[in-house]
């Protein structure tokens, strides 16, 4: 265990609990910090809580306990066992994929717990929480008994270069589950995330609960689980674009899993900025667009371009969306806030001479809390737009 002392005056944020300890933040350091353990004290040498140590991130720390216990399995079991009895409060009916430990927002910083029916995929996303493998793995096996664990380490990659690991015992594999009745494959371990985006299940299911008769244009689509859901509401139809060639082989198959056909022209292999501009040079109109990037914003420096991009691509989507059509915009940068986001959206709407209703904003279902303590675990963002003129 490391003991790291913070400079005079620095305990005041930890006290108001957010878990997180800045490098900057840090007077002296002393012990083995091997273990992945950091205790941090005051100035004056008084505990103020032990969290997991990532010496080469920004955020030094990330405090599991404010008090002397160590943060080992027994720990982890009763903050696990209290995330499995929120989700059996929360999830909706005829669903097996869900987030089962959210990092921060089930005081588990640096741990992510995606289920999807047999399969578990336990994320470990900073060095810390890497160094915990053994204990944390064993914790979740007893708490979730899954069929298959598989760990990835993304905090590997974060903390020190290295590209992310999965060592679990099995090969790569598709995760069958249900999200609302409707059949989905997780591409564990080598896909995107743990393997398909969870975060997105109350905004598809919005999308299904309007779609009836629509045409939708999901932009950015991975596995193209939005227009499943837009399909099994009705949908006239739905056409997936994405860059990545994997993910829209597993778009094909999800359409097939439900029912649906799978006409090559739906699955569209294109840069969305260049497709989108196409389709607006064409003057294609489209019920309902679906817009939900990748982060364009991974750090602060970046966000000036990234608030360009999110401009341009709902200009972009704005013009193709037909009177009192749907525009369903998303951003999962964490950097951006709700307010910067409602900015970006209104000025493309300028750009673009279309105005629109936020008719509701949809973030990350209930199987992924937030802490209050830690308001910046808060990352998605969806807005419901209703075309007026
Ligand atoms: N909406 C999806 C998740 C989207 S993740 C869902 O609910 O499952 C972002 C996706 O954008 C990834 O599949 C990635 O391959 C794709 N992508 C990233 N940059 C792109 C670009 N410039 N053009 C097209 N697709 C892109």
């Amino acid at each position: 265990m490391i003991r790291l002392e913070l400079k005079a005056g620095r305990e005041e944020s930890l006290r108001r609990r957010p878990p997180w300890v800045f490098s900057g933040a840090i007077a002296s350091e002393s012990g083995d910090g091997s273990d992945g353990v950091a205790e941090v004290v005051d100035a004056a040498g008084n505990l103020l809580g032990r969290g997991a140590y990532s010496p080469r991130s920004q955020i030094i720390a990330r405090v599991w306990i404010f008090d002397a216990r160590l943060p080992d399995r027994a720990l982890f079991r009763e903050r696990f066992e209290a995330a499995r009895r929120l989700r059996a409060g929360v999830l909706p009916p005829e669903t097996t994929g869900f987030r089962a430990l959210n990092s921060e927002g089930d005081l588990c910083p640096g741990v992510l717990l995606d289920v999807f029916g047999e399969t578990a995929v336990l994320d470990l996303t900073t060095e810390g929480t890497v160094r915990w493998r053994a204990e944390l793995e064993a914790a979740a096996r007893e708490v979730f008994s899954p069929e298959r664990l598989i760990v990835r380490e993304s905090g590997s990659e974060r903390d020190r270069g290295v590209r992310a690991s999965s060592r679990g015992e099995a090969e790569p594999q598709l995760a069958l589950f249900l999200e609302n009745g409707l059949r989905f494959f997780a591409d564990t371990p080598r896909g995107q995330k743990t393997g398909f985006f969870l975060d997105q299940r109350d905004n598809r299911s919005r999308l299904r609960a309007l779609a009836r008769g629509m045409s939708v244009l999901d932009l950015f689509s991975y596995s193209g689980a939005f227009s499943v859901a837009a399909l099994a509401g009705g949908a006239r139809c739905a056409v997936d674009v994405d860059s990545s060639e994997r993910a829209l082989v597993l778009a094909r198959e999800a359409r097939r899993l439900n029912g649906f056909d799978d006409d090559e022209r739906d699955f569209v292999r294109a840069d969305v900025f260049e497709d989108v501009r196409r389709r607006v040079a064409a003057g294609e109109s489209w019920d309902v667009v679906v817009c939900d990037p990748p982060a364009f914003a991974k750090k602060r420096g970046d966000l000036r371009r990234a608030a360009r991009g999110y401009q341009d691509v709902n200009r972009l989507a704005m013009t193709l969306v037909a009177p009192g059509g749907w525009l369903l915009t998303c951003s999962c940068s964490g950097l951006v806030t709700p307010d910067l986001f409602q900015k970006i959206v209104f000025s493309a709407s300028l750009e673009a001479g279309r105005s629109f209703a936020l008719v509701a904003r949809q973030g990350a279902g209930a199987d992924h809390p937030i802490s209050l303590d830690c308001p910046e675990g808060e990352y998605l963002k969806g807005f419901w737009l209703r075309r007026e003129t």
